[in-house]
This record gives structure tokens, C-alpha cells and sequence, in this order.
């Protein structure tokens, strides 16, 4: 590739493991400086492959279809961490330019590394043991050694909350799950909030603003997000500051978006980091000067970051799939939301809804904090994706 005052952006050929929403989105950034995209999903109807310039249908979880895939393009990226990394290491061994890098991304995907990665560098994080199987922690409560309440979260393969069991009482335990786990103390959550941090090539890190999740207490996904988070401003600097010393810990170029609990108490726990644009990202597209997903083709191809300035503030709603229906979607209320001023209505393109599936987002901007809260409440209770 050339150099950074050189580069031909429609010379490079990107390449990003799995076509969902947030594939859909960062070539949607992509696009606006006319780069070659390419996609690798293993559904020809996923929300990228309209958008994507070649689309190749295949296993992200494969290491013949990644290490294949990784041939045919000059930067790769993921929009899922699920992927086949002993392939991405091959591929990096090769020459290959892989964001985030295959060794980071093997710790991030697996809770337990994870959790021990914050140990290591003395992160604030919930405390946590390890366990091989569902048996292992069953034999520790009953020697006493493992205290109830605790949540429980499988090591590998989890995401918008499956893989995770709240074990309150002794009649919960029906919900253990089996497999590699950690159990972690129940923190007393006063606020989930979320900091997106951004270090591209040369080292340069920016966040945006912390944002608060609110989550959905059945589905245990976000519900709707509010940017900026409603916290105090040293708190939101202190969540900045972890949000850079942890980004800069893990040597990552991209983007990372740093899951938090903030407890009754105001102290800052990670919950979590995804190394990729993020659910809680959305908002930048509309709501900041430059979108999460133009931040990270900026940081992977060594180009300067963009201001994480907040245009306005707003309410991310996700759109989620009604209970009871599956099948094609259709969007009821869509037409009176689309009246809506500051209503940026983004829908995925699913072909198929299903109860809790996110199906698309509004990103609705305003300053006024009390017009902001009534237009996300018209178009919660209006628009509803049945089938
Ligand atoms: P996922 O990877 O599926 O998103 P998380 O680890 O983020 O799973 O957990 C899902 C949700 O469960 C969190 O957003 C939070 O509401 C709750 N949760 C997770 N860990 C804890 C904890 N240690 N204490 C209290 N609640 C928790």
C-alpha cells in the first residue's frame, strides 16, 4: 500500500468478517470515499451484501473461508469478534494488515483471558472465579467456597446477554449454564455506560462522551441509549481516562468500545470491551462530528482520527422485533415517525423479524434534553416492527 500522504482510498480493498448491521454501516462510511469493499458472511440476504462491492458467501467461524477471504483483500477487519483467529494469525504471519490484531482479539473473545488481561493491569473490574463446568460450580457452593448472588457468563461465544445467567437465589441455579465459565460478583448498578475509544496508527487515541445503556429487562439488550450519559462530568472524565489506559494496555489499533458499570457507590467497574464500531456507537453517525464507523476506517488505515465533538445530544432507540412475530417484517408507524423532526430512522434490512432481533435503529438528535425524551417516546410507542 502506499504511504499515508500517497493513499488512493479507492485503491484499497477492505475486507470485513461478517455482514451484519455494523458491517452495513462501516461500509456505508466506506463508501463515501469510494473504497472496494468486501464482505464474508455465510447468509447471501445479511444487511451488508447489498451495500458491500463483493460480497463472498462463506463461514467467518472457518479457517479455509477467512484465510481464503483474507487472500482476496489488502485490510481486513471484523464486525463480530466470533471469528476463526488461528486463520487471521496465519494471514497476519503472511504480511497480512488485520484490525483488530488476531492476538488481542483471541484474548477479547474469551471472558476468562479477558478477565484476566484487567487483573493483570490492575483494572477495575467485577471480582470473578473461573470454572470448567456447570458441576464444578454446583460442588463449590455446596463446599461453601462460592457465594450466591453472582452472575455467570460462558467464556466463549456469548452476546446481547446470552450467555449470561443471574444466579440470586438457590432456585436459580436451574439456570446454570454448562460449559467454561466465569462467575462474577453482582454489582449494585446504578448506570450502564459505555466510552467508545478510537487509536489509529500512529498512536493518537480520542474518545467520545460516555453514553448511558438502558437495557431491556426481558431481552437483556440495549433498549435505547442517551449521549451524552447523564452523570457527572468528573465521573465521565474518569471513564474517558480508564477507556484510553485500557485501549492502550491492549495495543490496539481501531476501535474499542468499553463496556462500564457504574454501582451505587459511583465507582467504575469494565464490564466488557468489543474491539469493533459498537451498539453503542450509533448515535455518532448523526449526533458527532465523525461517525464511530469512519473512526475506525480512519484509525486501521493509519489516517488521522476524526473530532469525537458531539453535534447535538440524542436517544439511540433500537428497533427491536416485536414478541410473537416472525417472519417478513413490516413496520407499523413507520409513516407518522418519518414526520418526526431529528428522527434519523435506520433500518437493517432484515428479510426476516423475530421477538427481541434488532431490526434497525432511530437515532433521534436534539438539545433540548425534555423535547429528546417525549419524540423517543412517540417513536417507541408508534413504530413496531411485527411480521
Ligand atoms: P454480553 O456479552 O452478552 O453483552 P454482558 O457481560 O454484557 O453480556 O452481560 C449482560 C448484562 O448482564 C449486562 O449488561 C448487565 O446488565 C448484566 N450483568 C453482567 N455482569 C454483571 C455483574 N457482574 N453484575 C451485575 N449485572 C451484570
Amino acid at each position: 500500500m502506499n504511504t499515508l500522504n500517497q493513499i488512493h482510498l479507492s485503491e484499497i480493498k477492505i475486507g470485513i468478517l461478517g455482514g451484519g448491521q455494523l458491517g452495513k454501516m462501516l461500509i456505508t462510511a466506506a463508501s463515501r470515499w469510494g473504497m472496494n469493499t468486501f464482505v464474508l458472511d455465510p447468509s447471501e440476504d445479511c444487511s451488508a451484501s447489498s451495500v458491500c462491492n463483493t460480497f463472498i458467501k462463506g463461514d467467518f467461524k472457518n479457517y479455509d473461508d477467512v484465510y481464503s477471504f483474507g487472500k482476496l483483500v489488502d485490510v481486513l477487519t471484523i464486525e463480530i469478534e466470533n471469528v476463526n483467529t488461528d486463520a487471521l494469525i496465519q494471514l497476519a504471519k503472511e504480511g497480512k494488515q488485520i484490525y483488530p490484531e488476531p492476538g488481542k482479539l483471541q484474548i477479547i473473545k474469551d471472558k476468562g483471558l479477558q478477565k484476566s488481561f484487567y487483573d493483570k493491569y490492575d483494572f477495575p473490574s467485577p471480582h470473578y472465579t473461573l470454572y470448567t463446568d456447570k458441576i464444578s460450580i454446583i460442588k463449590a457452593i455446596e463446599g461453601g467456597i462460592q457465594k450466591l448472588p453472582f452472575v455467570q457468563k460462558l467464556c466463549r461465544a456469548g452476546y446481547d446477554g446470552k450467555g449470561v445467567s443471574v444466579i440470586k437465589r438457590n432456585e436459580d441455579l436451574i439456570h446454570l449454564l454448562d460449559g467454561e465459565s466465569i462467575v462474577e460478583e453482582l454489582i449494585d448498578i446504578q448506570k450502564e455506560i459505555s466510552v467508545i475509544v478510537a487509536r489509529n496508527k500512529l498512536g493518537e487515541i480520542m474518545t467520545y462522551q460516555p453514553v448511558e445503556m438502558v437495557f431491556n429487562p426481558i431481552a437483556n439488550l440495549v433498549e435505547y441509549l442517551i449521549s451524552p450519559a447523564p452523570i457527572a462530568p468528573e465521573i465521565a472524565k474518569d471513564a474517558c481516562d480508564l477507556a484510553i489506559a485500557v485501549i492502550s494496555a491492549f495495543d490496539i489499533t481501531g476501535i474499542l468500545a468499553v463496556e462500564m458499570f457504574l454501582d451505587k457507590n459511583n465507582k467504575i467497574y469494565i464490564n466488557e470491551v468489543a474491539p469493533r464500531p459498537h451498539n453503542s456507537g450509533h448515535q455518532t453517525i448523526e449526533a458527532a462530528h465523525t461517525s464511530q464507523y469512519e473512526q475506525q476506517l480512519r484509525a486501521i488505515l493509519g489516517l488521522p482520527l476524526g473530532s469525537t465533538k458531539l453535534i447535538s445530544s440524542s436517544i439511540m432507540l433500537n428497533l427491536l422485533g416485536e414478541q410473537g412475530f416472525s417472519g417478513l417484517p413490516v413496520y407499523d408507524g413507520l409513516q407518522e415517525c418519518l414526520k418526526i423532526e431529528g428522527a434519523n430512522i435506520h433500518l437493517y434490512g432484515k428479510n426476516e423479524t423475530r421477538p427481541f432481533r434488532k431490526m434497525g435503529h432511530v437515532t433521534i438528535i436534539d438539545n433540548d434534553i425534555i423535547n429528546l425524551e417525549s419524540k423517543a417516546k412517540i417513536i417507541q410507542q408508534t413504530l413496531k416492527i411485527r411480521a
